[in-house]
């Protein structure tokens, strides 16, 4: 399906993007050193023949359609369990990708997964306000977790889940797979080396149009606030603040913002349909960040005092593309490759399982994108500027 970055794209087209490459290459794979070892690290494990072990918690469209199927591409990674609702959908899904029967659990049984040493890793993949419960729940039962974004619905609950994980002493990892997608890193290498001069601005733009809630069950929780924790800001606007805060490297200090609902639309009727938000950094870049669930949006684009560099798309699953103007008319568009991001973020937890490391995307970086959205909340509803504490 073609990408269409602007006009009216649906979650699955917006998300399914594709650009074609082009070369120039100042930028290589080489040049993004943490990327590399970490391929290093993950590749010497999975040549050592080790594995680690994952349930799948959660069977809708990305747990279906993206996650379970990374799992062909990962090299330490390995899909040996199912958690699901669904007694039928699981059979099937065990059957396709060859799980073991006995590996397969429901939200009832769950806890007994304690006792199945076939699995190292939960992974869960619900609504939004049952993730902390199951992480919490998963950790209890000794098992390491990766839970998907946002990491709940409240800062609270994002807490009890990390101190689950602590308590236990079990690693705890949220999916943010952008923080490890080549083009985007390659972006933070830009603005870091200063490659556009001193990093001043940042537009962050991410947004799709949402389905009909009454017919698409991935859409209906995701428009009732109690589910959600919110509208598009806390599906999809969060790839524009968690953006905003891996390019600059910094904490914001300030934030402004305003929202919008058209309430006679069906879809709009608890939740905002776009949310915009201005963020304040304490070396003084601005972020502009814009969010939508009724226009297409994927620009992560980084102004300096010199030129600029750009990913766009930036968030889709695939083809996301790097670019870079250094001064002048030339724009290099390196080819970065394009790994399979679901199966390079769960590599990346089994490297931090079996190596001892804390992962990048860490629970306390997600907890810090919860209170940060609660404030672009706090600040749409009074219209005032809204002071944030790090972490
Ligand atoms: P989905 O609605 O397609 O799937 C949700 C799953 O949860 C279904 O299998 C459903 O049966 C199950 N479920 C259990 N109890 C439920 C309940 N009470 N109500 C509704 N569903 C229930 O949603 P999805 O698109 O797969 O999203 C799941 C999570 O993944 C969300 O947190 C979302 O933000 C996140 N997500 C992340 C990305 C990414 O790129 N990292 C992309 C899409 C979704």
């Amino acid at each position: 399906m073609p990408f269409a970055p602007r006009t009216g794209p649906t979650r699955r087209n917006f998300l399914h993007g594709a650009a074609a490459g082009v070369a120039a290459a100042a930028f290589t794979r080489a040049t993004f050193g943490q990327a590399q070892s970490r391929d290093d690290a993950v590749t010497a494990a999975a040549q050592a023949g080790k594995k680690v072990r994952f349930a799948v918690m959660g069977l809708g469209q990305l747990g279906l359609g993206q996650i379970i199927p990374a799992f062909q591409h990962a090299k330490v990674a390995q899909l040996t369990a199912l958690v699901s609702g669904h007694p039928d959908k699981a059979k099937s899904t065990a059957e396709k990708y060859g799980v073991d029967p006995k590996n397969i659990y429901n939200y009832d049984n769950f806890d007994k997964v304690k006792d199945n040493d076939q699995i190292d890793v939960v992974y869960v993949v619900l609504p939004n306000n049952m993730h902390s419960d199951f992480v919490v729940r998963a950790a209890n039962a000794g098992k390491h977790v990766m839970c998907e974004k946002p990491f709940d619905v409240t800062p609270e609950k994002c807490q009890t889940a990390i101190d689950a994980c602590k308590k236990n002493n079990r690693k705890l990892q949220v999916g943010y797979r952008l923080m490890y997608e080549p083009n985007n890193l390659a972006l933070v290498d830009a603005v870091k080396q200063k490659a556009i001069g001193e990093l001043k601005m940042l537009e962050c733009g991410a947004g799709f149009s949402i389905g009909d809630p009454r017919t698409t069950p991935s859409a209906a929780w995701r428009l009732t606030k109690a589910m959600a924790g919110g509208g598009c800001l806390m599906d999809i606007g969060i790839y524009s603040l968690s953006a905003a805060r891996y390019i600059t490297q910094e904490e914001p200090t300030e934030v402004q913002a305003m929202t919008f609902a058209n309430r006679s639309d069906i879809r709009f009727k608890e939740v905002e349909e776009h949310c915009n938000f201005q963020l304040r950094f304490p070396s003084g870049v601005l972020a502009s960040c814009t969010s939508s669930y009724s226009c297409g949006m994927n620009r992560f684009h980084a102004i300096g005092t010199r030129s600029w560099a750009e990913c766009d798309p930036a968030l889709s699953y695939n083809g996301v593309k790097f670019r870079i103007n250094r001064g002048g008319n030339h724009v290099e568009e390196p080819d970065l490759g394009d790994p399979n991001q679901f199966a390079t973020e769960m590599d990346a937890f089994c490297q931090c399982i079996l190596e001892n490391k804390q992962p990048k995307a860490s629970g306390e970086t997600a907890l810090q994108d919860v209170k940060i959205m609660r404030a672009i909340y706090q600040a749409a509803e009074t219209g005032k500027t809204v002071g944030l504490t790090s972490a």
